[in-house]
């Protein structure tokens, strides 16, 4: 099984991609992660990216694709793979074909996940996420059971900084006019699955295994 989520930031793409993640046994790749992960261990791609990423602006395709051509290439990626948060332009889209014409794969669908405007700036201000096991929380709707502390490995949860409203505005406005084009570009190919995003996350994975051809158990 082999998917890309669509969405707007705060959509909920990272926390069904865990769902989907573990209902098909398949691998979880986040470029907004891999990032992070570089930017944290001061690698010179994070360094570089994380210029980009601290306005709310995209990182360049060409450094974005090829982080994720080897990833996709890694062992653990041969049964399949969600990918979050790429493709993100036309570009990454075309290129993401092309990579995997290249290694005889082809993807199975583009699931897009439709939330309203309205509730994404309240997502994403809200959202906290923990530095050690990238566990996702919401400080209203899916709060830790201690404030602050994450239920999994009792690290003390952060807020990131692309998540302050002013970033935030620019992340919306670059979804946008970026992303947004793949939409129709995944439907042009037949790829494209709509979900509605804007109900409760376990909602939200009913859909979405429904929508790619799942039974739920
Ligand atoms: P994305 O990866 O698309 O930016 P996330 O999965 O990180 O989105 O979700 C953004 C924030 O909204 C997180 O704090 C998350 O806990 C919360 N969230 C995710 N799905 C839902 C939902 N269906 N309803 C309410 N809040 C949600
Ligand atoms: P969200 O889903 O909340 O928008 P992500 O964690 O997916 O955030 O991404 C965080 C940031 O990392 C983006 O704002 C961007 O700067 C960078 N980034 C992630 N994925 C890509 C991509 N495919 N192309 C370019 N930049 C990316
Ligand atoms: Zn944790």
């Amino acid at each position: 099984m082999r998917i890309v989520l669509l969405g707007a930031p705060g959509a909920g793409k990272g926390t069904q991609a865990e769902a989907l993640a573990a209902y098909w046994k398949i691998v979880h790749i986040s470029t907004g992660d891999l990032f992070r992960y570089h930017r944290d261990h001061g690698t010179a791609l994070g360094i570089m990216a994380n210029e980009f990423m601290a306005q709310g602006q995209l990182v360049p395709d060409g450094v974005t694709q090829a982080m994720v051509e080897e990833r996709i290439g890694q062992a653990d990626a041969g049964n399949g793979f969600v990918l979050d948060g790429f493709p993100r332009t036309l570009p990454q889209g075309q290129a993401l074909a092309a990579m995997l014409q290249a290694r005889h794969e082809k993807l199975d669908a583009a699931l897009y996940i439709e939330v309203p405007e309205s509730v994404l700036m309240d997502r994403l201000v809200g959202r906290r996420i923990c530095p050690e096991c990238k566990a996702n929380y919401h400080v209203a709707f899916h709060p830790p059971r201690v404030a602050g502390v994450c239920d999994q490995c009792g690290a003390v949860l952060v807020q990131r900084d692309d998540d302050l409203p002013q970033t935030v505005q620019t992340r919306l406005a670059v979804y946008k006019e970026q992303t947004a084009p793949l939409i129709a570009f995944y439907q042009g190919v037949g790829l494209l699955r709509t979900i509605n995003g804007n109900q409760s996350p376990s909602e939200v994975t009913l859909a979405a295994v429904a929508a790619l051809g799942g039974t739920h158990d």
